[in-house]
């Protein structure tokens, strides 16, 4: 068998497209522009790349970009006063501050001080209790984007067995939820799970989100299954250059599974685009609210 690919590409310019039309609909009929603020702190290369990317796609969706630097040797007073006055703003709808920070920050005491209704990364306490709680709420977007590109292949989740490898705040855990809520049955597996192939191969849909080059093996999954990979890994290329490999052994599962994503260009895409809805959502709840 070879899988069908999943275009996580293609899939993300389908929904940037719906999140454009939303985005003009909120401004015909409320007058309303989305606002995004995007928060880095220090130059991590990677971040630079991860925010002039979201920036762009903001403003292309129609949206308001709003950026903003603080300098590696910034104080978490001076990141706390920040989000508090990008709180107050009421341009503004979404929140984020990329990670990693730098090692003077407690992640998890800055993305509990962004005000749960603007937290577009889904990361805020408030948030992750909604989604455990099947709450309405803003979700992590990542884990949102592995759920849609699933149902481009099997439209009802119901009764799946599902496998995610790997229980991080920012993917597994969140993912799980979401799975369990659309009806699958799932297995959430981690560094201390025993034979994790045999866990695999009896899932219908594996989600490998573990930072592993190539950890998940063709071997381990179920004919027809179908694959998405969250890894993104720089590893050693033969030229002596890198390249970026996901967590799943890409041509091996290939051969076995009935559909894959890509790494680059499956969940990657989708979690930009995730950021974009997340924020009409953040714009539209606020709305309700008023
Ligand atoms: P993380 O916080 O490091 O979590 C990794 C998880 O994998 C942990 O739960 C860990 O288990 C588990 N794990 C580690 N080694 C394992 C092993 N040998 N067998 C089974 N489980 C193992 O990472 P993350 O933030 O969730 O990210 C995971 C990957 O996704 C990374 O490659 C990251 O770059 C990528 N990512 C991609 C996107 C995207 O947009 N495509 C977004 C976010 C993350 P323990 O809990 O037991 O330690």
């Amino acid at each position: 068998m070879t899988a069908r690919v999943i275009d996580g590409k293609s899939i993300a310019a389908a929904l940037r497209a719906r999140v454009a039309d939303a985005v003009q609909g909120l401004a015909r009929d409320h007058g309303l522009v989305p606002g995004l603020a995007v928060v880095m702190v220090g130059n991590d290369p990677a971040s630079e790349v991860y925010v002039a990317n979201k920036s762009r796609t903001v403003v292309g969706s129609g949206m308001r970009s709003f950026d903003h630097r603080l300098p590696e040797t910034a104080t978490t007073a001076e990141l706390l006063a920040l989000i508090r006055r990008l709180d107050a703003d009421p341009t503004i709808h979404g929140i984020l501050v990329q990670l990693p920070l730098p090692a003077q920050f407690d992640e998890q005491e800055i993305s509990a001080a962004i005000a749960y209704a603007k937290d577009v990364d889904g990361l805020n306490p408030v948030n992750a209790g909604r989604l455990w709680a099947g709450m309405a709420g803003l979700a992590p977007c990542t884990p949102l984007g592995c759920i849609i590109l699933a149902k481009t292949v099997h439209p009802s989740l119901r009764g799946l067995d599902a496998v995610v490898i790997g229980r991080s705040t920012l993917v597994g855990k969140p993912l799980a939820q979401l799975l369990l809520a659309d009806d699958a049955t799932v297995t959430i597996a981690h560094s201390k799970s025993r034979d994790l192939p045999a866990l695999c191969r009896r899932a219908d849909l594996v989600f490998a989100a573990v930072g592993r080059p190539e950890i998940v093996r063709g071997e381990w999954i179920k004919p027809g299954a179908t694959v998405i990979d969250v890894g993104i890994n720089r590893v050693a290329a033969l030229d002596g250059k890198s390249r970026i490999v996901g967590d799943v052994a890409y041509a091996e599962a290939a051969e076995v599974a009935g559909a894959i994503t890509p790494v680059p260009g499956g969940v990657g895409p989708l979690t930009i685009a995730m950021l974009m809805a997340n924020t009409v959502k953040a714009c539209r709840m606020r709305r309700g609210r008023r």
